[in-house]
């Protein structure tokens, strides 16, 4: 017997709708090429997002014709991010910071059509111009002026400029009704190991990703919000938050192109963010630049933080320092991104603020929607003890089940196999030690980088560190320390080595540690270890010796 309520695909329209009839009104900020503040509200972009598929709809392009957008964040990408999903295309981001044969590579294998981007990235555009024969339209999210602005544009006869382009499309349209399990937006990962790969969402995992994103354990989203997304939009969707936010319908902030500490900073303040969300690179940045300059918050009260470990340092500088509740939370391009998040418990609630801090290093407890086992080499299934490390299997209905036009099976039995490594204690948190390919094998046991790298962080003079595996006759594998000094300090490989004594068992305690002026970012602004490898180590995995003056 079939229950008798409506049936209603889970369509991303519904977000929008649902947005602009009831939080019309609600403003989304951008700072603009030209560091101008520009704004606009939902109702201006559901109107505008409804431009976007009329244009679309004209050039008659298929349901699930894939569209590009190379772009900041902002709001005209956010009306792309509507306008192409809701009229049943596929939103293609691309990262802007991959190298240019990379993007061309993307937007071919993807087969993109049209091709959105941000005026900053027009020389990319004249790089893959040619070698992109499936795109028929380029489109430069500018005015006509600014367009015409640009050099050797007769070269180029398929730019547009946007806003020529979309103020000539009506603004009148009804949203299609699409199959819930169509195909709503494309994000490649960041292929360190061959090719990337691509990861197509749907609009039902959309829907259902963006419900448990705004739940109160989660990032806790309300309509009293004002969100600022660091995570770029081509990152995950910007961790599914601008889905999320008109979901709840919250102010949303983008910062474009300026994600220096002090654009940042200003833009938090100036806006009254509540709520932000980055890598731990970006806030590492932000909060040196708040410490030095005897700066608060005045307003955001809690971030979310992800796509690396995020250091206990960190947690406990903002909560003690900033008053701001960190959000640790752990996931992957092929889980829409979230899996878990560090929220606290029904118990946790008369801790100090030490044992908060202890917690909330923790990647987090699950979120609904998502399951997770841990197993070992063999198969088996790990116990919940806090300690015994293995692989990460994931499933749930944003978790991905192929990659785009891949026919291999990822999945074992229904779960796929995230490359992490990590332990799940006894109230349901998940402790991620490492990814597999970092995990360093010493003489039969792991050492956690990750772990490496919080205790190294702790250090009064280390600004950021990264630890990774050099090869050894004896022991197979053993750590390595790469070490960035903070600002006016130089700190000794011995003082470094002394501040693990007795933190970590001796054999854990890296044998050398090598000091850089800044550590290779990739383009998500989590530190490359593939490029570090290449700086640090020989071709044999040894140490280059010039590195370790002193310490031979
Ligand atoms: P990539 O880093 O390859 O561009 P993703 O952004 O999808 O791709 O990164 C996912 C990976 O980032 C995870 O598999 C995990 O290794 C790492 N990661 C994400 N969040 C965390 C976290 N909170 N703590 C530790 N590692 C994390």
């Amino acid at each position: 017997m079939f229950g008798l309520m409506q049936d209603h695909p889970l369509n991303i329209s519904s977000l929008l709708i649902h947005v602009e009839k009831y939080h019309g009104d609600t403003e989304i900020v951008s700072k603009c090429l030209d560091s101008s503040i520009h704004r606009t509200n939902w109702k201006t972009i559901a109107s505008r997002a409804r431009q976007v598929a009329n244009g679309l709809n004209r050039w008659d392009l298929a349901s699930g014709t894939r569209i590009a957008t190379l772009a900041w964040n902002s709001y005209r990408h956010l009306e792309l991010f509507y306008g192409i999903s809701c009229s049943g295309r596929v939103l293609h981001t691309i990262n802007p910071r991959l190298h240019p044969d990379q993007i061309s590579w993307m937007a071919n294998h993807a087969e993109d059509v049209i091709f959105y981007f941000d005026i900053t990235f027009y020389s990319t555009v004249q790089k893959m111009y040619d070698t992109t024969p499936h795109i028929r339209h380029y489109i430069a999210l500018c005015t006509e002026e600014e367009l015409m602005q640009l050099d050797d544009i007769a070269n180029y006869p398929k730019l547009l400029a946007y806003e020529t382009w979309i103020n000539a499309q009506s603004s009148q349209l009804e949203w299609p009704v699409l199959d819930e399990n169509s195909a709503s937006s494309l994000c490649y990962t960041s292929g360190t190991t061959g090719n990337p790969k691509g990861v197509l969402y749907n609009h039902r995992s959309t829907i259902l990703h963006a419900f448990t994103a705004a739940l109160p354990d989660a990032i806790g989203l309300s309509a009293t919000d004002t969100v600022l997304p660091v995570v770029p939009m081509f990152h995950v969707n910007a961790w599914g938050i601008p889905y999320a936010a008109a979901m709840v319908g919250a102010k949303l902030v983008f910062h474009g192109q300026f994600s220096d500490s002090q654009s940042l900073y200003h833009l938090l303040e100036s806006e009254k963010v509540t709520v932000a969300g980055a890598v731990p690179t970006v806030w590492m940045s932000l909060l040196s630049y708040l410490q030095t300059q005897n700066l608060k918050f005045s307003t955001l009260n809690r971030t979310i933080i992800g796509g690396s470990a995020c250091p206990p340092v960190m947690i406990q500088t903002f909560l003690e320092k900033f008053g701001v509740s960190v959000l640790h939370a752990w996931g992957m391009t092929e889980m829409s991104p979230i899996g878990t998040v560090a929220g606290l418990r029904n118990n946790h609630r008369n801790l100090s603020n030490d044992e908060i801090v202890k917690i909330r290093t923790k990647q987090g407890r699950v979120v609904f929607g998502v399951d997770i086992k841990i197993i070992d080499d063999d198969g088996n299934l790990l116990p919940s003890d806090g300690k015994s490390s293995g692989h990460v299997l994931v499933k749930g209905p944003w978790i991905i089940q192929n990659y785009f036009k891949s026919t291999e099976n990822i999945l074992d039995d229904g779960w796929f196999d995230t490359g992490d490594i990590a332990c799940m204690d006894e109230e349901g948190y998940l402790i991620i030690t490492d990814r597999s390919k970092d995990v360093i094998k010493s003489g039969g046991e792991w050492i956690s980088s990750i772990d490496i790298e919080n205790l190294a962080l702790s250090h009064p003079e280390v600004a950021m560190a990264a630890c990774i595996a050099y090869k050894d006759p004896k022991w197979d594998e053993r750590p390595c320390l790469i070490v960035v000094p903070k600002p006016s300090t130089q700190p000794s490989s011995q003082s470094i080595k002394d501040h693990f004594v007795d933190k970590v068992a001796k054999w854990q305690i890296p044998d050398f540690i090598v000091f850089k002026d800044a550590l290779p970012l990739g383009a998500t602004g989590k530190i490359l270890k593939t490029q570090l490898r290449k700086e640090v180590l020989t071709e044999n995995g040894l140490i280059k010796p010039d590195l370790l003056e002193g310490q031979l």
